[in-house]
């Protein structure tokens, strides 16, 4: 039996986690797990998967839930806070913590999680981006395995598995290209949110959702590659792939490729992390090949998507820089979705206010903790300035 302890139950991969371990109650159980402010669901998964402790990070929130469960005996433990959700990451009890916190909320307990010794599934993009560096040294320090649960990274890594690592030659994230890559830049200014939350192949939260839709999320990734794969941005190339069935592409220096394929649904990669280095049995669909006909690929465009290249530049800065990077783009993402700024003002809230920082190169965490907040207050100045 694996005991897993969630970070961001209620999300989108917390609820796909769920599932995968719904499937499979003979393997997991469930001893820990935190939410953020969605009382009504944390309770319904608390019933099912009765947890010994669960945390919400909105106090209100936590207060009101252990009023609903005020009358049972014994058995669950109701924190809140920064603090209690910290107190999931390390659980005594966990062998294994999905870190599933969307954007930059869920660095700290990440980093607890890897101090306690835990195996982290590694959901959390944002996290990787801001401190990447730091968080694969306290891994290796701490001999912790990451194993990443973005479906990108997790093909790359299926890719790679017994394989050296010296023998890559580059890697090729696939990229969906979002709902608008057949637009023209004209047409993507009049863009609505609304709009933006449809994505043609994956079911995700909103956050993730937009930085499809803008391929900021691509470039996230590229960032979160190079960090996990420890390989420079040269070697990280990104090909757009409309139907979302090769996750990535890994090529060898004897120019070898290898795919890995399944149908997109995010319970695949989460299966593969939790089960590493077992598989579990069916946790997705089959993929029939002969109905999807064809597989095409094309380049991104980085004209239309500045996003994109964005990124490749605060990789090669270093340092602070992709921290500032992601701490603009999530300020950028939640005014758009506000109606505070236009589509096309997203990449443009982000170049600004990287191009007023000055990297520190070497960070520590307090200095990438330091360049976020720094980072939050510039773009929410751009916001204002750019603002509808
Ligand atoms: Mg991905």
């Amino acid at each position: 039996m694996k005991n897993i302890a969630i970070l961001g139950s209620t999300g989108s991969i917390g609820r796909n986690t769920l599932e995968v371990i719904a499937q499979n109650r003979g393997r997991f159980r469930v001893v820990a797990m935190s939410a953020g402010s969605n009382i009504d669901l944390f309770e319904q998964q608390i019933k099912t998967f009765s947890p010994n402790l669960a945390v919400m990070a909105d106090t209100a929130a936590a207060y009101a839930l252990s009023k609903r469960f005020s009358k049972r005996v014994g058995g669950i433990e109701i924190l809140s806070g920064a603090e209690g959700v910290n107190r999931v990451a390390g659980h005594a009890d966990a062998d294994f913590v999905i870190s599933a916190i969307a954007g930059s909320a869920g660095l700290l307990p990440t980093i607890t999680a890897i101090r306690a010794g835990k195996t982290v599934g590694i959901a959390n993009k944002e996290a990787l981006v801001m401190a990447g560096d730091i968080i694969m040294k306290e891994a290796k320090k701490n001999k912790v395995n990451i194993i990443p649960v973005d479906s990108e990274h997790s093909a790359v890594s299926q890719c790679i598995e017994g394989r050296n690592s010296a023998e890559i030659r580059r890697i090729i994230l696939t990229a969906s290209g979002g709902p608008f890559i057949n637009k023209t830049k004209n047409a993507l200014k009049n863009i609505k949110a609304k709009d933006a939350l449809r994505h043609p192949n994956w079911s995700m939260g909103r956050k993730i959702t937009i930085d499809s839709a803008t391929l900021m999320n691509k470039g996230l990734e590229v960032i979160e590659a190079c960090r996990l794969f420890d390989l420079p941005p040269e070697k990280v190339d990104v090909l757009i792939h409309p139907q979302s069935i090769i996750h990535s592409l890994v090529e060898f220096k004897d120019r070898s490729c290898l795919a890995q394929l399944s149908m997109p649904d995010m319970r695949g990669p989460i299966a593969y992390a939790l089960s590493y280095p077992e598989r579990l049995a069916e946790p997705i669909p089959g993929l029939e090949l002969e109905k999807i006909g064809s597989l095409t690929f094309r380049k991104p465009d980085h004209d239309m998507f500045p996003c994109l290249s964005y990124a490749y530049e605060a990789m090669k800065t270093g340092g602070t820089a992709p921290a500032v990077l992601n701490a603009a783009n999530e300020i950028a993402v939640y005014a758009f979705l506000e109606n505070k700024i236009g589509f096309n003002d997203i990449p443009a809230v982000i170049r600004k206010t990287v191009e007023s920082h000055t990297a520190l190169l070497a960070p520590d965490l307090n200095d990438v903790l330091e360049a976020d907040r720094w980072a939050r207050e510039k773009a929410e100045h751009y916001v204002k300035e750019l603002g509808i």
